[in-house]
Formats: structure tokens, C-alpha cells, sequence
């Protein structure tokens, strides 16, 4: 499947992989298929091979010994191989005819890509004489409703995809035939980047293909860039460099940015700034929400794939005179909690009072909050979240109107301005350490995983705090920073 996206892709599994780290999106896959074979192997006999490729050999022999046996009739993670490809069945279920071969899939919908994964499978077990009666695809049912503790049974939804699984079958003799050399010491395909490298997912090396180069692109510009008059008129006049770029075609942001990479100034607009500050309240709140993305709910009334918001960071701030630290930050963090959404919005609506202004950075936090007053568990709330709404600003938007650094390099993320505020004395260094977003989920992860041991949860609870709160304070340091800058005028 790699090679199907990109030779060059392969071509770096197999000679120079980057060890592949612990990530939310593995973790999530993982927990659903721990529920979907739970229920596939109920009052089943079943054959579970271990997931290690070191035990391949005597796995392939479990996994022939099962198939001639009758005593065997659900067998997950067999081990296949024929013409030099080797694969790994999430499930196979004994029929009177032959076998059902099933995929699992932690995402919601259908996605072209899976059918070429079954094709491979499929043509596999076919050349190795195995009859296939049918063959399905596992995914998220994305109605599912979490209600009652450890009932999953309506979680996973089953497609038939038989016939595009055949008709696809008939292109992978060839793909395993491009792919083959690759395996026996060829030289690395000379793949140039391009959409391809997003395309079913995101290529680990695009670091190691991105050219290396100094020159800002056009193609770093903030929003959707592709198909655009923009790239269009660029690729068509062979222009690569933002600078190069007419400004007649660009918006007005973005020939602020042009103007600061021409000229190699920083944008500090005082009157836009004075103007977007003229009517702040005190105390003034900055504030920001972690939230995890569940395949497998845990908690009642939750549905796949929505965030649940599991924390929250306050930093408050009275007066411009005042300077705060990152631990006067308040914050909610709660993991498996039943009533969490309720004990979230009523906890922050206690830290905020009803006045004064509150800083975000980014509309998420809106989006979250929007969400939560719809909840049932939250319903009463409404009135109190929406007299939230008119006293929340958005520092995002105030920058991009008004502050860039060419550092920036056309981000406006919170991590990248904080680069460029000389008061700030933030750092977000990876070292051990939570430093984003799917950070937090995966400690959610961690943290909720009854495998992890009690000094764990409190060391990533120290981290959570320490992250949710460096993003407030970071925050607080842009804004400080653009006010003085502003007053200063
Ligand atoms: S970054 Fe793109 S070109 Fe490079 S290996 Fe990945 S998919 Fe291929």
C-alpha cells in the first residue's frame, strides 16, 4: 500500500524507515479493532496471531494448519504469502464454501484505497487456492451512541465490497510486478514531490523530499492555494517566489505578507491594532481547551469521532500593570468522567464570571462551546455559554489583520507568533514533552488506557497542565506585546 502511493515511499520503508512513533490516529485504530474482534470472536473458535513480524514463519504455519483444520473457524492477523507478498487478513470467518474476508477500518466511510488493500489480499489468498464467499469492509458506525458500559455491538458497520474487490483485483499483478525490484537493492526512485505525498496520507518523508530552499513560495500562503487563480497564473508563468507574485491577484493579507518579504520589514499596524483593542474589558481571560477525537466512546451520550472536550487552561489578567506567570494559569482536566462535559462548561463558566474580555486563538474554543450548549447534559447552560459569545476575541484574527514578522513565514499559529514576541519566554521543545494538540490527545489516550500505571497518569497530567497552560500565557504575551506596542503609538 505504500508503494501503491509512492515507489519512492517503499523505497525508504524498506531501506531507510523512520521509526514509526506512537501517534492518537495508531491508538484509535488499535481500540477499535480490539472491540470489533471481541465481538467477531464471540462463542467462536478463534486463531489470534500476535501482530509481530518477527514471528511471521510460525505464524504462516498456524495460519495454513488452521485453514486445513476444521476445528478453526475465525482466524485474525493470518499470515499469507505468494509471489513474494506477504499479508496479513484482519479477518477471516469460516463459511461452508470457503472463507469471508474482512477489513477493519477506524474511519467513518468508505475510502478508494481500502479496496486496493483488499484487492492485495484478496489475490493473494486466491493464488494460494483459498475460495473467498465474500469480502467486507469493517468501519466506524458513525450513529453509534455510547450508553451503557462495554456494549459495542453496534459500533462496527459492515460493507459488502465484493465486486469492486474483484474488479480491482485485476490490476495487482502489475503493481506487484512495478513493486518487486524494489525490494532487491535498487537505487531510490527519482520521485519528485507533489500531490501525490497527501494522498491516502500524509508521507512520513516529506521532509527528506521537500527541496531545500530559503525562497518563500507562493504556495505558503495562509488559506487554500490550490486551483486557484493564483496558482494558475504562477504555474503558468513559471513564477515560484511569493515576491514574484502580482499583487492585483493576491488579497489584502496576503500583500501584507508579500510587502513584508520584499521589503524584509515587520508589520506592527498601529491603528488597526489601536482600533481592534479599543474595546477591551477588564480582567482580561485567555483561554484555551484540549480536546480528544474517540473512535471506541467511553463516555455516555458521545459519539465517534466528535472532540470531547477534557480540559481546560484560564490565565487571568487584571490590569496592564500586572504580569502573570504560567502557573497563576486555573484549569479543568478530567479523563473518564461520565458527566465531563457538564463538570467542563460549568467550571469554566465559574472561572470566567460574566465580565471582561476572553482571548482564544483560533475559532475552535467557539466551536467547542457551541457544541457543548447543545448537549443534554448542558442544555441549561445555554443562556450562560452564549453571553460568553460577545466577549470573545480572537488573537488569530487580530494578527492577521494587523502584526507579521517575515519569521512567520506565512503561519499564524500560536507556537510560530510566539517565535516572534520578544517578551515571551515560552518554549515548545518536543523533548518529553507535550507540545501539540495531538500531544494531548494522545495522553488522553495514555491516561485512560487501564494498562497505565498510576505515576504515568500524574507525570502526564503534570504535562497537560504545563502545555494547556503555556498556550494561555503565550497568548497573554501576544496580546501584551501588540497593546504596549499599540499605547506606545
Ligand atoms: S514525500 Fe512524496 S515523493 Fe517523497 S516519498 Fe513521500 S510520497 Fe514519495
Amino acid at each position: 500500500m505504500s508503494g501503491h502511493q509512492c515507489e519512492k515511499k517503499l523505497w525508504f520503508d524498506i531501506y531507510k524507515s523512520k521509526k514509526s512513533e506512537v501517534n492518537n490516529i495508531l491508538l484509535r485504530a488499535y481500540l477499535f479493532e480490539n472491540e470489533v474482534k471481541k465481538i467477531y470472536s464471540k462463542d467462536q473458535n478463534v486463531l489470534d496471531l500476535p501482530s509481530k513480524e518477527e514471528e511471521w514463519i510460525k505464524s504462516k504455519e498456524k495460519t495454513e494448519q488452521a485453514i486445513n483444520s476444521k476445528d478453526i473457524n475465525v482466524i485474525f492477523e493470518g499470515v499469507f504469502i505468494f509471489f513474494d507478498t506477504y499479508i496479513r487478513p484482519d479477518i477471516l470467518i469460516r463459511k461452508n464454501k470457503g472463507w469471508e474476508l474482512l477489513e477493519i477500518k477506524s474511519s467513518g466511510e468508505l475510502k478508494n484505497y481500502y479496496i486496493t488493500d483488499l484487492a492485495i489480499q484478496s489475490y493473494i489468498l486466491k493464488k494460494l487456492g483459498i475460495n473467498l464467499t465474500n469480502i467486507k469492509l469493517i468501519h466506524v458506525n458513525n450513529n453509534f451512541i455510547f450508553k451503557t458500559e462495554r456494549d459495542y455491538r453496534d459500533l462496527p458497520l459492515e460493507i459488502d465490497v465484493t465486486n469492486q474487490v474483484v474488479e480491482k483485483e485485476k490490476e495487482i499483478p502489475s503493481l506487484i510486478k512495478k513493486l518487486l525490484p524494489l525490494t532487491k537493492e535498487s537505487p531510490c526512485p527519482n520521485i519528485k514531490i507533489g500531490d501525490h505525498c497527501n494522498e491516502p496520507h500524509e508521507c512520513d518523508y516529506i521532509d527528506r523530499c521537500k527541496p531545500k530552499s530559503n525562497i518563500i513560495s507562493y504556495e505558503m500562503l495562509p488559506g487554500r492555494i490550490k486551483g486557484t487563480k493564483i496558482e494558475k497564473h504562477c504555474k503558468a508563468n513559471g513564477i515560484k517566489k511569493l515576491e514574484d507574485v502580482p499583487a492585483d491577484l493576491l488579497n489584502e493579507n496576503q500583500k501584507k505578507i508579500q510587502k513584508c518579504h520584499k521589503e524584509n520589514i515587520i508589520l506592527l499596524d498601529r491603528e488597526i491594532l489601536s482600533y481592534e483593542f479599543k474595546d477591551l474589558s477588564w480582567p482580561i481571560y485567555f483561554m484555551d481547551f484540549e480536546t480528544v477525537q474517540q473512535v471506541v466512546p467511553k463516555i455516555k451520550g458521545t459519539k465517534p469521532f466528535t472532540q470531547l472536550p477534557f480540559q481546560w487552561s484560564v490565565h487571568k489578567w487584571s490590569s496592564l500593570d500586572e504580569k502573570i506567570k504560567i502557573n497563576d494559569a486555573n484549569w479543568f482536566l478530567e479523563f473518564l468522567d461520565q458527566n465531563i462535559e457538564r463538570k467542563f462548561a460549568e467550571s469554566l463558566l465559574n472561572e470566567l464570571g460574566d465580565k471582561g474580555t476572553i482571548f482564544i486563538h483560533s475559532p475552535y474554543e467557539k466551536t467547542i462551546l457551541k457544541n457543548l450548549k447543545k448537549k443534554d447534559s448542558c442544555k441549561d447552560l445555554e443562556n450562560k455559554i452564549n453571553k460568553l459569545e460577545p466577549r470573545i476575541l480572537d488573537s488569530e484574527k487580530i494578527v492577521k489583520k494587523g502584526f507579521y514578522n517575515p519569521i512567520m513565514k506565512c503561519k499564524y499559529k500560536l507556537k510560530v507568533i510566539n517565535k516572534v514576541i520578544p517578551i515571551s519566554d515560552i518554549s515548545y521543545e518536543k523533548k518529553d514533552n507535550i507540545v501539540s494538540g495531538n500531544d494531548a490527545q494522545l495522553a488522553w489516550f495514555i491516561c485512560t488506557d487501564p494498562k497505565t500505571d498510576e505515576k504515568e497518569i500524574e507525570n502526564q497530567k503534570k504535562l497537560l497542565i504545563d502545555y494547556c497552560s503555556k498556550d494561555t500565557l503565550a497568548v497573554y504575551y501576544l496580546i501584551r506585546y501588540l497593546m504596549e506596542k499599540t499605547k506606545n503609538n
